[in-house]
């Protein structure tokens, strides 16, 4: 490829610039484009891009698959579960955990995958198997936490329980758990946190579940205007850096403080949640907190959230740029990160584990990447105080 000079002294983007001019990418797109690309840098779809991958935004994870054999497939996904069940999530990873979510993308990644039997049919397996564990597990100490699907977590402490962002799947390609797994889901839970309107993250049947279970639903005014019975219904807090709001579960008997950071994605009323448990633990979760680092914009408060606030665990989706300034201001304990494989999006846009491993690397914070269905015990005792 006639790269003259030993690519590993150079940064990334160094390296990705040269190569895209040698493979005949104009030098001005290349540093218009490619070149200030990092893996977390944002990365427009039609960016400069060599032949091998069919998006720039999928320069740092292996190409997709156009289809592959079932076989492969279901022996793979069998495998998958065989290694994570062998290996949960640990602070310290063992690398075959790494390997299978590498795996899952492959096989998430195939275009036709939300339309696969076999995919379908692992994703409802796993849901249903995470279901009945959260159902027989009582927490004795710190808390809790499984990733469900895409930026959906199911958080439990001695004392309560309480999700965000639960949705059904995609349902667009029938990618969908059955609804009694979400009434089940909605029975285990307290409360429920919905961080923006778009689908997914808030999912009408979902919330209308939690509403019949007498569940409160906590989301941002703005998030289905076309539904003005069931706003009523849904709890709509201020959004405030200051305001921290009490809300009653369990009939009163328990108390969750909540703040519902005034963040965005674009123009869309997005909450940065964060949930104080009475034990004193707090999480929070980003949903898809997306905005430039500019003067006036959410940054200017999401820098100094550590100042007011000490977050135990921080559910962040994951491709927010910067990754490092939003943990920063945020300063958790522990990061789970969040709002990968979304079945909904194009194959350039479903953001994957690889990348996750990426955008973390350098991110001086103890952090996990987890699928569908795995769960975390944090003991805060085991964190250093930051
Ligand atoms: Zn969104
Ligand atoms: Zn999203």
């Amino acid at each position: 490829m006639g790269m003259a000079i030993p690519g590993r002294l150079l940064p990334l983007s160094v390296m990705i610039a040269s190569f895209l001019a040698s493979v005949g990418v104009p030098a001005d797109a290349a540093r218009k484009g490619a070149g200030h690309f990092t893996p977390n840098s944002q990365i427009p779809e039609d960016g400069p891009k060599p032949g091998f991958v069919t998006s720039a935004r999928r320069l740092f994870t292996a190409p997709e698959l156009q289809d592959a054999p079932d076989e492969w497939i279901d022996h793979s996904l069998q495998w998958v579960d065989f290694t994570l069940g062998n290996y949960k999530p640990t602070l310290v990873e063992h690398p075959l955990r790494r390997a299978a979510l590498i795996r899952i993308d492959d096989i998430l990644h195939i275009k036709s995958a939300p339309q696969k039997p076999l995919v379908l049919a692992w994703y409802r397996a796993r849901m249903e198997r995470a279901v009945a564990e959260i159902e027989q597990t009582k927490v004795t100490q710190g808390v809790r936490i499984w990733k469900l699907y895409n930026h959906g977590f199911l958080v439990r402490t001695p004392t309560v329980t309480f999700a965000f962002d639960i949705v059904a799947g995609a349902p667009q390609h029938g990618f969908v758990i059955p609804p009694e797994l979400i009434d089940r889901i909605s029975r285990q839970c307290d409360a429920l946190f919905i961080s923006h309107r778009h689908p997914d993250h808030a999912d009408l049947d979902v919330v209308r579940r939690f509403l019949k279970a007498k569940k409160p639903v906590v989301a941002p005014e703005q998030l289905w205007a076309d539904q003005p019975g069931l706003m009523g219904a849904i709890t709509v807090l201020e959004r405030s850096t200051r305001h921290v709001h009490d809300l009653l579960v369990q009939s009163g008997r328990q108390k969750l403080k909540i703040v519902a950071y005034p963040g965005h994605q674009d123009e869309v009323l997005n909450n940065i949640t964060l949930v104080t448990t009475p034990e004193g633990l707090t999480i929070a979760q980003t949903g898809d907190q997306w905005q430039e680092d500019a003067p006036g914009g959410d940054f200017d408060w999401i820098s100094s959230i550590a100042r007011d606030r000490k977050v135990d665990v921080l559910l962040p989706n994951i491709w927010a740029v910067p990754l490092d300034r939003l943990v920063r201001g945020i300063n958790p304990a522990l990061i789970i990160s969040g709002h990968e494989n979304e079945m909904g999006h194009s194959v350039a846009h479903r953001e994957d584990y690889t990348q996750s491993y990426n955008r973390l690397f350098g991110i001086p914070y103890p952090a996990l990447v987890m699928t569908w269905g795995e769960s975390f015990q944090y003991n805060p005792s085991q964190f250093s105080e930051r």
